[in-house]
């Protein structure tokens, strides 16, 4: 089987699997005094250090959570409740579901900010509609933008971005679930205020991720209790899990060239698509991920494709990765203007740390063969 869903989850490193083996034989509280509990402290704190350097933070501005959604819902429920409310959320049209649905659960107005055909959002939209902003009115702007999108690699301009929110006097919320491993990070660069991680979508395991949080960043705890991580999120840590993501996160870094690597391939690969056709590839025209590429071609339905492409052995996502399963038209696709029709027929292939050269040739043989079989049945 070609596995071409890494966005999704990527397979688990061997770093990521030693790590998590090490540290279940813990088999103590990190927050025990005794000896067994100071080595268990050990490995999560060298897990703390592994993800902040992955993205050119320090140790102690990193708070683990149980995955990218809850390093979102902290982030803007945490900041928006430090706030006293007194803010406006401003969120891409583009954000996954965990930003898009926690802004809406805030209890805060929330704007939509929009994104050009080419998928990124609309800087010169955003300048505008901040240089109007009325504090005494709308209170702080906090904006949410994503690093990258998940379904079609499009990556943000998230610095400019940030620059221009803090200039009005806000902050950003940046969901780097899909940066991390696939292009370089930093927080510095971002200039960003809160950053979301998790540790399955670079080749740790699923169920741990992390909040970066610049230090002073408004933050209001949600989650109550022994007051493990700097009483920010409350919980005996999920040592393995950490483990296993501090583990994953500097292999995925020290993989960089690699993975950008794979640019190359998917562009050769979309050639030999769009040679066979009307095939539509999004956020081409803008930078994008090395690893992912979202495309279809009118009329031949995702569903069908994804199951096409199963029996010939790839496993390949329609539509958002978290909703698979659960067919749904793309909002992001909608979003950059594609109509129904269209968006109803794109599906998303990603690769990451075990993709092989053939593997892209055995994708688009697949995608070719359930194309001209689809055209026979049409003609038939
Ligand atoms: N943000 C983006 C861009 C994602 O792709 C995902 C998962 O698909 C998430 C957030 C949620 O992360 P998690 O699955 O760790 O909760």
């Amino acid at each position: 089987m070609i596995y071409a869903d890494y966005n999704a989850t990527a397979p688990l490193r061997d770093e990521a699997r030693r790590a998590m083996l090490v540290a279940l034989d813990a088999g103590a509280n990190p927050s025990s005094v005794h000896a067994p509990g100071r080595a268990a402290r050990k490995i999560l704190e060298t897990a703390r250090r592994q993800v902040a350097t992955a993205v050119g933070g320090i140790a102690s501005d990193v708070i683990f959570t149980s995955g990218g959604t809850e390093a979102i819902a902290l982030a803007i429920h945490g900041a928006v409740a430090k706030l006293d409310g007194d803010c406006t959320l401003i969120v891409s049209a583009i954000e996954h579901e965990a930003s898009a649905k926690n802004a809406g659960f805030a209890n805060v107005p929330v704007e939509t900010t929009y994104v050009l055909p080419t998928g990124e959002v609309d800087l010169n939209a955003l300048s505008d509609r901040l240089k109007a902003w009325d504090t005494s009115r709308s209170g702080t702007p906090i904006l949410v933008l994503m690093l990258a999108n998940n379904e079609t690699g499009v990556i943000q301009p998230v610095t400019e971005a940030a620059s221009l929110v803090r200039e009005a006097g806000g902050l950003t919320i940046c969901d780097g679930v899909q940066g991390l491993g696939k292009l370089p990070v930093n927080v510095s660069l971002l200039g960003v205020d809160y950053l979301t991680l998790s540790a399955h979508k670079a080749g740790g395991p699923q169920g741990a991720g992390a909040l970066w949080l610049r230090s002073g960043a408004p933050l209001k705890a949600k989650l109550h209790g022994g007051g493990q991580e700097r009483s920010l999120r409350s919980g005996t840590e999920n040592l393995s899990g950490i483990a296993g993501f501090g583990a994953a996160a500097e292999a995925a870094v020290t993989d960089l060239p690699a993975m950008e690597g794979l640019a190359a391939l998917r562009d050769a690969m979309e050639q030999r698509l769009k040679a066979e056709g009307q095939v539509t590839v999004f956020g081409e025209q803008a930078k994008r991920l090395p690893n992912t590429s979202n495309f279809a071609i009118e009329g031949f339905r995702a569903e069908t494709q994804v199951m096409a492409m199963d029996l010939a052995g790839v496993a390949v996502s329609s539509g958002s990765a978290c909703s698979s399963g659960k067919v749904k038209r793309s909002l992001v696709l909608s979003a950059m203007g594609a109509p129904d029709s269209l968006a109803e027929c794109a599906i998303r292939t990603s690769y990451g740390w075990k993709t092989k050269q053939e593997d892209f040739d055995l994708t688009a043989d697949a995608w070719l063969e359930a194309a001209r079989r689809r055209k026979l049945k049409e003609t038939a």
